[in-house]
């Protein structure tokens, strides 16, 4: 059916440009409105920035539809339904807000009133914990005078991402208790795993109506740069030639990395300031009002930072930490050029990384209880994607990132808008497998003499490096000494991560006297298949020039 020519059409367009003083629709926009005042189940799955709040927002003032009374929206993060409830009520929509801050008398008095509100945000865990909410959604639900359920941020409810939480998986039961209130579910997540996990986990009907579009974000450059000793004063550079006095924001692990690398970027003369969980409210609060009125200009931040913030002008993106999927990738560097105006989205990558974030994966938490093994699986699996989107050398970055969300793309339409369409290098592939087998030999050997040794070590020997140390310790005399002479080092360096990646080596974290923790390397779960497998191994390398 034609939306332009369906019942609900005029109602739809003079609720847009009145209540919301906008003139046209965007990608998908009315067609779910549509669908939703038709009473139907929807998913709509939009790319961050692309107008989800509206999909509901207007249905939810609209008087043709075919189920009547409050929308009630679900969303996990109090900030950013603040924001929503703070910008509706300036259009006189009638809204209310139920979180910890209302009283039980408030939530009664609004919600048993006579003058119901078009929209109730609440937070899951209030839906949860909260017998009151589910007796009034009750009488409202008996009385006909729910409109729609709405999920905002679906994929919180799936396991599947990084984003789970814990309150959302309840929301499982809306179906059951409300049977005849239409469902809409709206992420940014575009997996197909995590699709049908919401899908099932919701219970949407048969007939659901699903929007998607492509996630290609064509004004974002994606690019991976070699994290070397010198990428502060590397990334400085970047940002002095490329976006002086321009909006960006950097990613770190940890709160300390924020602060120090905040406070490097102002001792060069940068606007900046550091962000994470650990700040009080006010400060947060404080910092993200600065950086909105660009009196701040950078803000360097954990992945804390993020979810709702809407700034339209976002010139580059930076990650100087691996992170810790693609879709936490992809969502992260969705924040820069949100104004379809060209934005950089910058990688800095080292294969040490992934080796931290390996063994955080499989520590303990602060009850100091062990992840599950399907948990470690889970995120090994996805560090292990982000890894090998930063090692790919040779192919459209977009390909491989929209790939991983079940879109296929061609790379013509990439418009060389990544490091790899723009500065195609030949790349060479090199079979490397009589120098991997000797590898994990060689780390055999150590392993049954109980002989602690670290994968700089390995690196040294194999090359045959005639140094000091490797005299004093005699592991020249080792069979592998030497066994990868004929190797580039860079190719060396690619072997050991590649069998690191794979799980047929990995470090192991030992307590010295001093206190200090050393990484020695040992064989993986992955070393018997992969000794008695036949597989030949290879590494894609760029030759510098001149070799
Ligand atoms: P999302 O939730 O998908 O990240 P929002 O709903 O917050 O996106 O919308 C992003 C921005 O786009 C908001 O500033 C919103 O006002 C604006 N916007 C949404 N729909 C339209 C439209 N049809 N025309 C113009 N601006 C729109
Ligand atoms: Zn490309």
């Amino acid at each position: 059916a034609c939306p332009e020519t369906g019942s609900h059409y005029p109602e739809i367009m003079r609720n847009l440009r009145t209540v919301f003083g906008l003139q046209s629709f965007r990608h998908n926009q009315l067609e779910a409105i549509t669908e939703a005042l038709n009473g139907r189940d929807v998913f709509v799955l939009m790319p961050t920035g692309g107008g989800k709040s509206l999909c509901y927002q207007l249905p939810a003032v609209c008087k043709t539809g075919k189920t009547q009374g409050v929308t009630v929206v679900v969303s996990p993060l109090l900030a950013l339904m603040k924001d929503q409830v703070h910008s509706l009520q300036e259009k006189s929509v009638d809204v209310f807000l139920w979180n910890s801050e209302a009283s039980w008398e408030e939530a009664n008095h609004r919600m048993r009133g006579v003058k119901k509100p078009n929209l109730l945000y609440i937070t899951p865990e209030k839906l949860k914990e909260n017998n009151t909410a589910q007796n009034i959604l009750g009488e409202l639900y008996r009385k006909k005078l729910l409109a729609r359920f709405v999920v905002d941020e679906a994929h919180c409810i799936s396991t599947w991402g990084q984003d789970f939480r814990e309150a959302y998986r309840d929301l499982n039961t809306l179906r059951a208790r409300y049977p005849d209130v239409p469902i809409m579910a709206l992420t940014a997540t575009a997996r197909k795993v995590t699709v049908d996990d919401i899908t099932q986990r919701l219970k949407l009907r048969d007939d659901c109506a699903f929007f998607t579009q492509s996630f290609n974000r064509p004004n974002l450059y994606y690019s991976i740069v070699p994290k070397s000793k010198k990428w502060m004063e590397s990334m400085m550079d970047f940002i002095a030639k490329k976006h002086p006095k321009q909006s960006g924001v950097i990613y770190c692990l940890g709160r300390d990395k924020c602060e120090d690398v905040a406070k490097k970027l102002k001792e060069n003369g940068f606007s900046a300031k550091h962000f994470h969980a650990g700040m009080t409210q006010l400060d947060k609060d404080l910092t993200l009002d600065e950086w909105r009125k660009d009196k701040v200009n950078i803000i360097v931040a954990t992945i804390a930072f993020g979810m709702g913030i809407d700034k339209a002008d976002v010139r580059f993106v930076i990650h100087f930490s691996l992170p810790k999927s693609l879709d936490g990738y992809y969502q992260e560097t969705g924040r820069a050029g949100r104004d379809g105006k060209p934005a950089d989205c910058v990688l800095y990558f080292q294969f040490k990384d992934y080796m931290s974030v390996r063994n955080m994966i499989e520590r303990p938490d602060n009850n100091n209880v062990p992840p599950s093994p399907e948990s470690i699986k889970r995120q090994t699996d996805a560090a292990q994607a982000v890894v090998k989107y930063c090692q790919d050398i040779s192919q459209c970055r977009r390909v491989r990132l929209l790939h991983y969300f079940d879109e296929k793309f061609d790379k013509v339409k990439c418009g060389n808008q990544c490091d790899n369409c723009a500065h195609p290098v030949p790349c060479v592939t090199r079979d490397v497998t009589r120098e991997a087998r000797e590898a994990v030999g060689l780390i055999r050997v150590f392993q049954e003499r109980s002989e602690l040794v670290t994968l700089a070590q390995c690196r040294d020997i194999l090359r045959g490096a005639n140094t000091a140390a490797i005299r004093n310790k005699h592991h020249d005399k080792e069979a592998q000494y030497g066994s990868a002479r004929d190797l580039p080092s860079e190719v060396l360096d690619q072997v050991l991560q590649q069998l690191c990646l794979q799980d047929v080596l990995k470090e192991k974290s030992v307590q010295q006297a001093s206190g200090f923790h050393s990484e020695y390397v040992v064989l993986g779960p992955e070393a018997q298949n992969f000794q008695r497998s036949k597989d030949k191994t290879y590494v894609d390398w760029r030759p510098k020039p001149g070799k």
